[in-house]
């Protein structure tokens, strides 16, 4: 049992080492990468979509996209209008690792790149564990995923930069307390810049791409 922990510690820091390369040759191209992390489902495809459009005029902007299996995510960002969308089939693995985006990043011309937006495996558990290099982590929840989510996945929800809070235009309809998700985050993550928005029909996207600009100018 020891054995078997020093060798996951072991895998985990030599994750580490490259995540902080891939940083490095990031930053050497000036270019801002976003982790955006999320259970299946809960639109990150779908913001990625939304965004994309929204930025075209500011911003140029390359798609990572990871998934067990098929091309799905990253043709539909392609059509969005990402300068460049790179499909990572992880083959089985449930999360995108330091060395899954550092081979990505070899297809990519970072010098044509402001902004990179990497779409990791649905998931809420391990994509929380492996560090990627990228320079903020953004989770986005959805609203019929249910209000208890920051209770169930802490890990996930103690880790990231900012939260997205998808398809609200369903509150309505789904009995989702959003005093009760917003205290389980607080606990968590203090003072998490939070994002309400729905992809389906715009309302509070303009938010989340100001601050997504604001992040490249900085
Ligand atoms: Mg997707």
């Amino acid at each position: 049992m020891s054995e078997r922990i020093s060798i996951v510690e072991r895998i985990l820091s030599s994750n580490d080492k490259l995540a902080e390369e891939n940083t490095a040759r990031l930053d050497a191209s000036k270019v801002l990468a976003v982790n955006l992390m999320a259970s299946p489902g809960a639109g990150k495809t779908s913001l990625i979509e939304q965004t994309l459009p929204l930025l075209a005029e500011q911003l140029r902007v390359a798609v990572i996209d990871g998934d067990i299996a098929t091309s799905i995510d990253a043709d539909r960002a392609s059509a969005a209008g990402a300068k460049v969308a790179v499909q990572i089939n992880t083959g089985g693995e449930c999360h995108l690792d330091a060395v899954m985006l550092q081979q990505a990043l070899t297809q990519i011309d970072l010098s044509t790149v402001d902004l990179l937006l990497v779409e990791n495996v649905g998931n809420l558990i391990c994509p929380a564990e492996f560090r990627l290099g990228t320079h903020q982590s953004v989770l986005i929840a959805s609203i019929p995923e249910g209000d208890d989510k920051p209770y169930k996945y802490p890990g996930m929800y103690r880790g990231v930069d900012a939260l997205v809070i998808n398809k609200i235009d369903l509150l309505p309809y789904i009995d989702f307390k959003m005093d009760y998700f917003q205290r389980g985050v607080e606990a968590l993550n203090p003072g998490l810049v939070t994002f309400p928005l729905s992809c389906r029909t715009g309302e509070g996207m303009q938010t989340w791409i100001d601050w997504i600009v604001q992040l490249v100018r900085e």
